[in-house]
């Protein structure tokens, strides 16, 4: 039979483009859902469609570019500065997000974002049927349509609309939050009703799914069944589809001599001491300040660890326009120079923070050398540093401390120590716990968490999900 072909719809392109006067550079990014996709591309032909991240509006320059894109098998939606304004800045990352990550905007905050929330509601679903005609442009009978996360919820819907045979899935990326968070969300009702018209819908936990079913039960008055989401005899089946990485890329990495060269620099600079590594965006739901201020309260009480563990940070900056951000970094660098003041020598410092991205082979070389990650995210889609970090630890065994609270603690739970990150003793003594566990312990932790990270790889979650969105649609089928 022919390859089924799979147009997968995101926000973004997996390419960002920048302008060269005539000429467009593209760069591919090599983000999760990238190398995820690459899996399935043996199976499937896969295109893209989603905005290159620019602004282009001469139809010149949309021209070209969608030539050079369409090389790459990316097809562009064209959103304007307006759009992109009200759509993206404005709807999916100043209401859906927070809510998603149940991060409470203070009071007067949230009453002054009621005002624009229509407009911006409405440019939601403008933008989300912008993409709707880009997938129809490029749809042919038998397409499978994947959708990903908050900033395409109406798009089911209106593909739907569109032709009502379109087999189509979505997959939220973020956490799905308590339906008693979500219901305080204006225009709940419309959001769920659209997303429903999928024929499969997609979480990384079972916690996600499950609060999802509630809130269509208790908002819509639908039906929760095991299968998924039940209408008037339509079933919308829900499930829950733990992503992963690609773990080859990682592990192939630490053979190369760039990244063997690195190794040995960090070691040399880090010699006498146990490393503790955080790798996270600099975003409030990564719970960076819970993370130092437990990393202080172990050296308060540990005297004899001052000089013998350093924790590096890297702190990716992220949406460095937003002011919250930039009070979270303001409030970030003041605790890390507290702690530096307070347990700081004339030659070492216990903290190494970085405000900045590292290229790939520097943060495999970091992963392996590091005895103990610490990952407390307050709320977390899934968090795949940890799974980055298990499967650059073949040598090291070291060990993960991960908050709960982020989706990989149902993944990795077994191999991890897991913490509540607002307990910042309870973070310490976890802290205390993982730098002194024997090697027995460490290995069989790890072991758990290598076979987890190697057989749950991105290629197969995609696989997974693609297949059983093509069995969803053959048993509803076979229902009628
Ligand atoms: N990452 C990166 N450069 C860095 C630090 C991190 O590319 O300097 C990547 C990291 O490899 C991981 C991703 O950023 O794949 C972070 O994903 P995660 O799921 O942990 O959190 P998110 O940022 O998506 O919330």
């Amino acid at each position: 039979r022919p390859t089924q072909r799979l147009l997968v719809v995101a926000n973004r392109l997996p390419v960002s483009a920048t302008r060269k006067g005539d000429d467009w550079h593209l760069e591919l990014s090599a983000g999760g859902l990238v190398s995820a996709l690459l899996g399935v591309k043996q199976n499937f032909e896969t295109r893209w469609i989603g905005w290159a991240g620019v602004n282009v509006p001469d139809e010149h320059g949309q021209q070209t570019l969608a030539a050079a894109l369409a090389e790459n098998g990316c097809f562009p939606v064209w959103l304007d500065d307006d759009t992109v304004d009200q759509y993206y800045n404005g709807y999916c990352n100043n209401v859906l997000w927070p809510l998603f990550h149940y991060i409470g905007l203070p009071q007067e905050d949230r009453l002054a974002a009621t005002r624009s929330l229509q407009t911006q509601f409405k440019a939601y679903k403008v933008a989300n049927e912008m993409f709707a005609r880009a997938v129809y442009s490029q749809y042919q009978e038998g397409d499978v349509v994947w959708c990903h996360d908050y900033h395409l919820m109406f798009l089911p819907k209106f593909l739907k609309d569109m032709n009502s045979q379109m087999k189509v899935g979505w997959f939220l990326h973020t956490p799905f939050p308590s339906s008693e968070i979500y219901r305080t969300l204006p225009l709940r009702s419309e959001l769920l009703k659209a997303v429903l018209t999928a024929d499969l819908i997609g979480f990384h936990t079972y916690d996600y799914a499950r609060h999802f079913v509630s809130a269509c039960t208790r908002i819509l008055g639908v039906e929760g069944t095991p299968e998924g989401v039940e209408d008037q005899g339509k079933l919308t089946r829900v499930a829950a589809f733990p992503i992963g990485i690609d773990p080859q890329r990682f592990i192939e990495a630490l053979e190369t001599d760039v990244v063997k060269s690195h190794i040995q620099e960090l070691r040399a600079r880090f010699a006498g001491r146990k490393v503790m590594l955080g790798v996270d965006r600099l975003d409030m739901i990564k719970g960076i300040p819970q993370k130092l201020l437990a990393f202080e309260k172990f050296l308060e009480e540990n005297i004899d660890w001052r000089d013998k563990v350093i924790l590096v940070q890297i702190a990716v900056p992220t949406r460095t326009d937003v002011y919250e951000y930039q009070r979270l970094t303001s409030q970030v660098h003041e605790i890390v120079g507290r702690i530096n003041g307070r347990f700081g020598t004339l030659t070492t410092v216990p903290i190494h923070h970085l405000d900045r991205s590292l290229a790939f082979h520097e943060l495999c070389a970091v992963y392996a050398i590091t005895d103990v990650a610490l990952v407390t995210s307050l709320r977390d889609g899934m968090n795949l540093v940890s799974y980055e970090f298990v499967a650059c630890q073949t040598q090291k065994k070291g060990v993960l401390i991960l908050s709960e609270f982020a989706g990989a603690a149902q993944s990795l739970g077994a191999g991890a120590i897991l913490v509540n990150p607002w307990n910042v003793s309870d973070v310490a003594m976890s802290i205390e716990d993982a730098l002194t566990m024997k090697e027995a312990e460490r290995n069989e932790r790890h072991r758990h968490n290598f076979m987890h990270v190697t057989t749950h790889t991105a290629q197969a979650w995609a696989d997974t999900f693609v297949s059983e969105l093509n069995d969803t649609i053959v048993e509803a089928e076979l229902r009628t």
